[in-house]
């Protein structure tokens, strides 16, 4: 991972498009500080696509996409995307699944949910698990005390017994039926909404993430940017991104913001 300062000049100012994490990359320690609010509102001011790409909650993601300074949302690792249209007032939703999926789905997360629960003691039900459409969230370190690595990949191990996906990120295993991923939505976004072609858009995105959930965008987009909190997870990562800020969390996204600003003057 090369330091984000020293990104070229003409590779930030092809940056059209910014995808980015907002657990521990917009936000730091679990809040959303002014800094990096003001980093996403003066991206999107100028003229830049601005879409975070998270695992929270479908419930988040319709405040997300309503009220921050941002283009599109999606959520729940891939489950979906919303984006609300200001001037027709109205919310697009599109997800992976159909409704009768979503409920069939529903029922196999709730059996491995007992068994999380019941086998690795210290894990809980993610504290936004009741605003999920798609998916099951474990906390394993957001509101109880941090697990350790081994019981970390117990819980990933159990989802996967039963068939599911489940991916980690800084505080919560999130879980679900169904092949799609933080990359298969953020292409279907791209095309569907705003009419780009993957290779066009592959190369005028800048991705911005923290942790190995983020790991299919890591490999997917030329120019990728972990915050500095990426070391924590350095050991687990197959794929790194291209450049590394000195920044922690927001303040991390805050110094690419300022990058991406400056090349383009
Ligand atoms: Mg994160």
């Amino acid at each position: 991972m090369i330091p984000l300062s020293q990104l070229p000049v003409e590779e930030a100012r092809s940056v059209r498009i910014i995808l980015s994490d907002i657990d521990d990359t917009i936000t730091t320690e679990g809040v959303l500080t002014a800094s990096a609010y003001t980093a996403l509102e003066r991206l999107q001011r100028a003229g830049f696509l601005v879409i975070p790409v998270t695992g929270r909650p479908a419930g988040w993601c319709d405040h997300i996409a309503r009220m921050w300074p941002v283009d599109a949302v999606v959520g729940e690792n891939g489950a979906f995307y919303f984006r609300y249209d200001r001037q027709r007032k109205k919310m697009e939703q599109h997800f992976w699944a159909t409704p009768e999926e979503l409920r069939q789905n529903r029922a196999r997360l709730d059996a491995i949910e007992k068994e999380v629960l019941s086998s690795v003691p210290g894990s809980a039900l993610a504290s936004d698990q009741s605003y999920r459409l798609a998916d099951l969230a474990i906390d394993f370190c957001e509101d109880v005390p941090p697990l350790p690595e081994a019981e970390v990949d117990r819980i990933v191990a159990i989802f996967e017994r039963h068939g599911a996906q489940a991916k980690v990120s800084s505080i919560h295993v999130n879980g679900w039926f169904g092949d799609y991923n933080k990359l298969s939505m953020a292409k279907t976004l791209l095309g569907d909404v705003f009419g780009l072609d993957w290779e066009q858009a592959r190369n005028s995105v800048v991705y911005a993430g923290d942790s190995p959930n983020d790991e299919p965008m890591f490999a997917a987009f030329p120019l990728s940017v972990g915050v500095a909190n990426i070391h924590d997870f350095e050991h687990r990562l197959k794929h790194r991104p291209a450049y590394v800020a000195k920044g922690h969390s927001g303040d991390g996204f805050a110094e690419l913001a300022e990058l991406l600003l400056a090349a383009r003057g």
